[in-house]
């Protein structure tokens, strides 16, 4: 089949709602099973990017879920295991050290490794990417490109915008590392936050409407992108009332969802539902 008009769509969840500052699991399970349904009805694959205290949490949920159309990755901010630093404030050996313990106890909540990986904050240094290789990861999701939160460490000025694979001595730039990295989709032109962050697709950041356009302007550009594997991640965190149908996050998913599916085409742009391990694997292969 042609795939000249391919674009990759994976919907990511940052999964936290055990964080200090949230702390309300019966919500985290509650906006998961919402958010997962929404998926499921229109045919559409995530990845879920777990905390190890919410996998020791709710494990249940993401053993149900992994047999669906849901990849369960791992998701790791230093604060909430005792440290007082974002990740790209770390070493190469303290980075190991830190994630090969989440994978850890995570793998002892849910019974199974966790297969890609996103930092907190989108935070990472140039150590990032090859301690993430080293614990055993083969993909992950950590780039915002153009994001320039340095309190965050998380600095992507003039990152790669395309999936690639990553480099062992600087994050910006394309590499041989034995790793994946999928990087979520943001617009350059729109600077938020006083010029720090660009807008991206996270759902809680705007109405639908607003999404539209944003949708609209991602599918062209990507369609143009002279890449191998092209692709358009979004994200969101389970801290939303994705089940109730009256709540505005679900409303402005669904219609967000309806939109991609207009627009695509339009544009006539077709849309292959993927988690970020398979828009990896689909690069791998491309790449040989
Ligand atoms: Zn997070």
């Amino acid at each position: 089949m042609d795939s000249s008009n391919e674009v990759f769509v994976c919907w990511t969840i940052d999964c936290e709602a055990t964080q200090k500052s949230i702390a309300d699991v019966s919500l985290g399970i509650r906006s998961l099973r919402g958010y997962a349904d929404l998926l499921n009805e229109t045919g559409l694959n995530s990845t879920l990017f777990v905390l190890p205290s919410d996998a020791e949490a709710y494990p249940e949920l993401l053993r149900e879920l992994a047999k669906e159309r849901f990849e369960i990755g791992l998701h790791y901010h230093p604060h909430e295991e005792g440290h007082d630093e974002f990740c790209g404030a770390y070493s190469y050996e303290n980075q190991v050290a830190m994630y090969d313990m989440a994978i850890r106890r995570f793998t002892d909540a849910v019974g199974f490794r966790p297969t890609s990986f996103r930092t907190g904050s989108f935070s990472a240094n140039d150590m990032t990417f090859p301690a993430v290789a080293q614990v055993g990861f083969r993909c992950c999701s950590s780039s915002l490109p153009e994001r320039r939160m340095t309190k965050f460490r998380a600095n992507w000025s003039g990152a790669v915008p395309h999936v690639h694979f990553a480099h062992s001595s600087n994050r910006l730039l394309e590499g041989d590392l034995d790793l994946v990295e999928v990087p979520v989709t943001g617009d350059p032109d729109s600077m938020l936050w006083s010029g720090l962050h660009p807008q991206d697709l996270r759902v809680e950041l705007f109405d639908a409407k607003n999404q539209f356009f944003l949708i609209d302007k991602m599918l062209v550009r990507e369609k143009a992108r002279a890449a191998k594997v092209r692709a358009i991640v979004t994200l969101t965190h389970n801290i939303f009332e994705y089940g109730r149908v009256d709540d505005f996050r679900h409303v402005t998913m669904k219609q967000m969802i309806a939109d991609f599916q207009s627009l695509a085409r339009k544009h006539e742009v077709r849309l292959v539902p993927a988690t970020i391990g398979q828009i990896a694997d689909a690069y791998r292969a491309s790449s040989i």
